[in-house]
């Protein structure tokens, strides 16, 4: 899942199977399309097949005319009902319906942004692309039913196409080129890409012996990326199908979009030309694509009952690449789930199995990172062994079928031999997190040794917690983890050595609300406080008129008075900055910001009354006011560095844990 960077929108998963739905499929299409972009001209043919006998109702776009329609070969007279722009067809009861038609699509619109385009289901055609999505009636879908599916597709010979699913044959004659392609499992719908795409191919073979075909379909100006992306496609497959069992289909394909989209399908993931060109994509979002050909398009989520295929794909994905760089990475990943959590509005949040797709920020947080964070957690708790194994048994028992989380849970409850009814009913079912604090330690020697007394709170109704506490000892530092089970406890710790301070889960490992004093502070927390204030330590009008600007864009309602304001936005020249820090007695500017690094330096500082006071310290004038543009897309950093506007280096400061001090 590409984050929504600066300038970037997000890719989204169009993962979805109505799991009441697949039990019943036994529908099937044959569908033959041909296509001509330049006048946007569809002509359409299919087939629709059932084991037995059934009426039926049709959904075709509105945009298109029926040409003939028979049902067990009898051509029908037929009424069409229009609702939202789709011709809805009942039939009669029939093993068989033959379909004509044919329309002109929409006009592709590259400059449709990826929220138009996640929105917009007009099936569309252009030399430049043509994106048929699932939904938008380009081909008369069963209402209600899953089908498998053979496409074969007919176009021009400048143009190149596909659909999710096995390539069966392809060829190109008489100027068209001819493509087909079988989808033998039950599948919701079908999206049909097409373009003026060069394909660039390998043949993998997996661990297991069996045979991928791996395949870009790349716009011509980024073809020079095909082999990059062949390499980690193949690598993805590689270490998946070694860490969960077999590759579940027999091709991949990287399809270019020349609209800035991003969707994930079996087989296939299609992105936005300037999406493929960012370096990181290959490195995170493929990945996490990939995967989804095991966990979403190989075992369906039992949507219903609560979508666990993102939150599963983002640990073995996204969050596992992390763990792989190092374990301050992963650190820092666990930090932003968490910070993101206690920076959303409390109403927001909802138990993790109400999520079933993901529509908005918060969703992200629960359907995304909560989940991610339960399946660390569950890791944590039954170990790696055990977690490993449950997801290969998984993956076996429920490939190409759905699976909801209790038979996850049961999975992993096999493997480890565990009770993990608690767990997955208090990280599932319910609302927020635990608020979890040192309310009193204490030690004595004992023997040879220390005895340490650490009482934990965290709010009721209590959690079930294996809480790590790290215990700094005058013999260094020891590792442990408390049994918490109500809203307070106290543990008793043997140590060898007199400690001297407690520390509380300093590497993040549970889902938990964050002190403030916990949260690194960003910039965010200053634009979204209640009563910031803005302050100028200069008389410069120049400054005066910039650092003005820029309050007007990062807050809300800033005043000058700063006595009781939750946050300060500090703005001024390097001089201006350091002589402020100096007189307020504040800790003086970071090393790593000094004034020679670029045009502009920005940094949060948390004070000891807890108010976060943001510093904005600039070459002059002009390097001040090239920031009022570009900061306020920089919510989630504690610390930048702008050469004019480009910003050239950022981060955020390090997690700050709740600390109680014995001696
Ligand atoms: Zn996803």
């Amino acid at each position: 899942m590409i984050r929504p960077a600066a300038g970037l929108a997000a890719l989204i998963c169009a993962l979805s199977w109505p799991a009441s739905a697949l039990a019943a499929a036994s529908t099937a299409h044959a569908i033959q399309v041909r296509i001509e972009p330049d006048t946007q001209q569809l002509e359409g043919r299919d087939q629709i097949s059932f084991d037995a006998p059934r009426a039926v109702t049709l959904l075709l776009s509105a945009r298109f005319r029926i040409d003939s329609l028979a049902v067990d070969a009898r051509s029908i007279e037929f009424q069409a009902r229009l609702v939202d722009g789709l011709q809805h067809i009942s039939l009669p009861p029939a093993r068989r319906i033959d379909v004509r038609w044919s329309g002109k699509l929409a006009p592709l619109d590259p400059s449709l942004d990826h929220r138009d385009t996640l929105t917009y289901d007009e099936p569309a055609s252009g030399s430049e692309g043509t994106f048929l999505p699932s939904g938008s009636g380009w081909y008369p879908e069963v209402e209600g039913a899953l089908a498998r599916y053979s496409v074969a597709l007919d176009l021009p010979a400048d143009q190149r196409g596909l659909v999710p699913g096995r390539l069966v044959e392809e060829h190109l004659a008489q100027g068209r080129y001819r493509a087909r392609f079988d989808f033998p499992h039950p599948a919701e719908g079908i999206a049909l890409m097409a373009g003026p795409y060069r394909i660039d191919e390998r043949l993998m073979r997996t661990a297991t012996g069996s045979k991928v075909r791996l395949r870009t379909y790349f716009h011509p100006e980024i073809a020079d990326l095909a082999s990059g992306y062949l390499d980690s496609v193949e690598g993805y497959i590689d270490l998946f199908a070694r860490e969960i069992g077999p590759y579940p289909f027999s091709e991949f394909s990287v399809v270019s979009s020349p609209t800035p989209t991003g969707f994930g399908m079996p087989t296939l993931t299609y992105l936005g030309i300037a999406v493929l060109r960012l370096p990181f994509i290959r490195a995170t979002s493929l990945g996490h694509e990939v995967l989804h050909d095991w966990w979403g398009n190989g075992v369906y989520p039992d949507y219903a009952r609560g979508n666990w295929s993102e939150g599963l794909t983002t640990f073995m994905a996204d969050y596992a690449f992390r763990e792989r760089e190092s374990p301050q990475a992963a650190l820092a990943m666990r930090l932003a789930w968490l910070s993101d959590y206690a920076a959303m509005p409390r109403g927001e949040d909802m138990p993790l199995d109400h999520f079933t797709a993901r529509t908005h920020g918060a969703t992200q947080i629960i359907g995304y990172n909560k989940s991610a964070m339960l399946f660390f957690m569950l890791r944590d708790e039954i170990g790696k062994a055990a977690f490993d194994q449950a997801l290969r048994d998984f993956w076996q028992h429920y490939r190409f079928r759905i699976a909801s989380w209790s038979d996850l849970r049961h999975a992993f409850e096999r493997a480890s031999g565990k009770d993990l009814s608690t767990f997955f009913a208090q990280w599932l079912r319910r609302t927020g997190a635990p608020d979890l604090r040192i309310a009193d330690a204490k030690a004595k020697p004992v023997g040879g040794g220390w005895q340490l007394s650490v009482t934990l709170a965290q709010g009721a109704p209590p959690y079930v917690l294996s809480v790590p506490l790290a215990v700094r000892t005058s013999g260094g530092e020891i590792m442990r983890r408390v049994a918490l089970t109500r809203d307070r406890g106290t543990a008793v710790l043997e140590l060898p050595s007199e400690p001297l301070a407690v520390i509380l889960d300093p590497q993040l490992r549970l889902w938990r609300r964050l002190a403030a004093s916990e949260a690194p502070p960003i910039l965010r927390d200053a634009m979204l406080a209640e009563r910031p204030a803005l302050i100028i330590p200069s008389a410069d009008a120049a400054v005066q008129a910039a650092a003005h600007e820029l309050a007007s864009r990062m807050l809300e309602g800033a005043d000058t008075a700063s006595a009781k304001a939750s946050t300060l936005l500090v703005v001024g020249l390097h001089a201006d900055i350091d002589a402020w820090l100096a007189r307020e007695n504040m800790a003086p500017r970071p090393a790593m910001l000094a004034p020679g690094s670029g045009s502009a330096q920005v940094w949060t500082v948390r004070a000891k009354s807890g108010r976060v006071v943001v510093l904005v310290s600039a070459r002059d004038a002009a390097s001040l006011a090239a920031l009022s543009r570009p900061l306020p897309h920089y919510g989630r950093e504690s610390w930048l560095v702008f050469d004019g506007a480009r910003m050239q280096k950022r981060g955020t400061w390090p997690v700050q844990p709740q600390v109680w001090r014995i001696r």
